[in-house]
């Protein structure tokens, strides 16, 4: 029989769950297929560097299979309406039998997947798994057999799931078949950037895994919120477009800190804590659809009177605020694709509290700037913020960027990476430059404060209120 592996967001041959049962019998024929949907990614926003990200994983991958004996296609339509037909002539072209995916959480994609296998049948079986996540979503269930709404008892159940019916980690299939001629992928019709720090492939993405749980996670807990200090593992542009299973990151853990599930103070707990709060965004993803369709999970913020302004929205894109920690964090995704989580709190916070403008424009905006953008993290990460989401900050604790600031970058190594125009300034006036400039009548190249952070709060605060209780 012919099997069709469809790869989306698993780009890997090591525990991938659809390409493990694809490859079961030696004498299947194998081969697989991606689809790029630029137009859908423009509709979404996808940043040009996790396109490109997506685009030198695949050539990786053509790699590695080719290396197992299986061919990969590579496709190009328009967006997900053109997939089932797309996907029909390659099964008529290749004589398919049975079509093999990993399946994907959010809406379109569900829909999707629904249209493909409508077509497809009866002539070709399809068979979707659940493999991005630890558990499929839906599977842990309050005592009500409802979708847990708040974070830690939902970890508790996790923790429960994962004592008693975690998978292992699925070897890469073996080697089948003759050689595999491989040519170069064309580049897809969609921007496409690069960055060094993530190297593509899943060696790379498996040896930082390997580092970060032998030498980091011990002190992970301890500095994971100092941005400055490069102690995060840095693996969410992998995970994102699955080149690592969260599995192979569960597995690895434990590996090295084999009882750390009763260690709730240790380092790897809190890591681990960090791989249940994207179990806890994905599994909600799939039980309030909403969320996939630009809704806030609590319903009255819908009525909130947000700001307008087109100038403030992008003084805070183009880390222009007067807040340094702010404008450091964005200039650090303008110029990466990535953010360091403490600061991704910081700059949506301040978008939200500060400034007054919809989540949901911050959210766009960091889709189209990250190497890792992931709609149920990203989301989630939004609503938490904006006090818009289920277990979210609640709408009276605003953040104050300055205090933050002093928190978490005490001398300001981090501010003086991305904000050279304060070289000058002292560590102690480092987060409010202007007062210092001020004081020693130095002009400094810096915007001013585009707020008052203490009457924006009231003003945040009045806005929340009103649209809480509407007269
Ligand atoms: P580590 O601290 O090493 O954590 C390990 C892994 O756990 C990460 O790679 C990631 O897959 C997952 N993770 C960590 N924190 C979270 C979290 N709060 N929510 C969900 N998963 C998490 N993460 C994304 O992967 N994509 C996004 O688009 C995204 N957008 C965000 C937007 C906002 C406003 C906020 C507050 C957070 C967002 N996050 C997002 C979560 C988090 O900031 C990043 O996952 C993290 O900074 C990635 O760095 P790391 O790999 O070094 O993380």
């Amino acid at each position: 029989a012919t099997h069709l592996v469809w790869f989306r967001n698993d780009l890997r041959i090591t525990d991938n769950t659809a390409l493990t049962a694809a490859c079961q019998h030696p004498s299947d024929r194998v081969i697989a297929l991606y689809i790029a949907t630029p137009q859908q990614w423009h509709q979404h926003d996808m940043a040009a560097v996790q396109a490109g990200f997506i685009y030198a994983n695949l050539c990786t991958l053509q790699q590695s299979l080719a290396s197992i004996g299986i061919p990969l296609l590579v496709l190009e339509v328009n967006d997900f309406g053109g997939i089932a037909s797309a996907i029909t002539q390659v099964c008529q072209q290749h004589q398919v039998d049975a079509l093999f995916y990993n399946r994907q959480y959010p809406l379109n994609e569900r829909r999707r997947d629904q249209a493909v296998e409508q077509t497809l049948s009866p002539e070709v079986d399809c068979h979707g798994f659940d493999d991005a996540l630890l558990f499929p979503p839906m599977s842990i269930l309050t005592g009500k057999g409802e979708m847990y709404q708040i974070y830690t008892p939902f970890r508790h159940a996790l923790i429960h799931h994962l004592q008693t019916k975690l998978q292992p980690v699925l070897p890469a299939p073996k080697q089948r078949g003759g050689e595999v001629n491989t040519t170069d992928i064309p580049p897809f019709n969609y921007p496409l950037d690069s960055h060094d720090a993530f190297p593509a492939g899943e060696q790379p993405a498996l040896q930082r895994l390997r580092r970060f749980c032998r030498e980091n996670v011990m002190d992970y807990e301890r500095y994971r919120d100092i941005p400055a200090q490069d102690m995060t593992s840095r693996l969410s542009p992998y995970l994102a477009i699955g080149v690592l299973s969260v599995r192979q990151c569960y597995h690895r853990l434990l590996a090295e800190s084999a009882d750390f599930l009763l260690q709730p103070q240790s380092g790897a707990f809190a890591w681990f804590n960090e791989l249940a709060w994207r179990e806890f965004y994905h599994h909600l993803l799939v039980a309030w659809p909403k969320l996939s369709m630009n809704k806030p999970f609590i319903g009255w913020t819908e009525r909130i009177h947000w700001n307008p302004s087109h100038d403030d929205f992008q003084r805070w894109c183009d880390g222009e605020t007067g807040y340094p920690i702010v404008d450091a964090a964005m200039r650090q995704m303008n110029h990466t694709g990535w953010m360091h989580n403490r600061l991704r709190m910081i700059v949506a916070s301040f978008l939200v509290k500060d400034l007054l403008i919809d989540w949901r424009r911050g959210e766009h905006y960091f889709m189209s700037r990250l190497i890792d953008g992931d709609l149920a993290a990203n989301n989630g990460g939004w609503q938490w913020a904006a006090s818009t989401g289920t277990d979210a900050a609640p709408y009276f604790r605003i953040f104050n960027p300055t205090t933050q600031g002093k928190r978490f970058d005490p001398q300001g190594h981090f501010i003086r990476q991305w904000l050279p125009e304060l070289g000058d300034v002292p560590d102690k006036w480092i987060h409010t430059p202007h007062q210092w400039s001020e004081k020693q009548g130095k002009p400094i190249d810096y915007p001013t404060p585009i707020v008052d952070h203490a009457t924006a709060r009231i003003a945040t605060l009045v806005a929340f209120e009103q649209a809480r209780k509407p007269q």
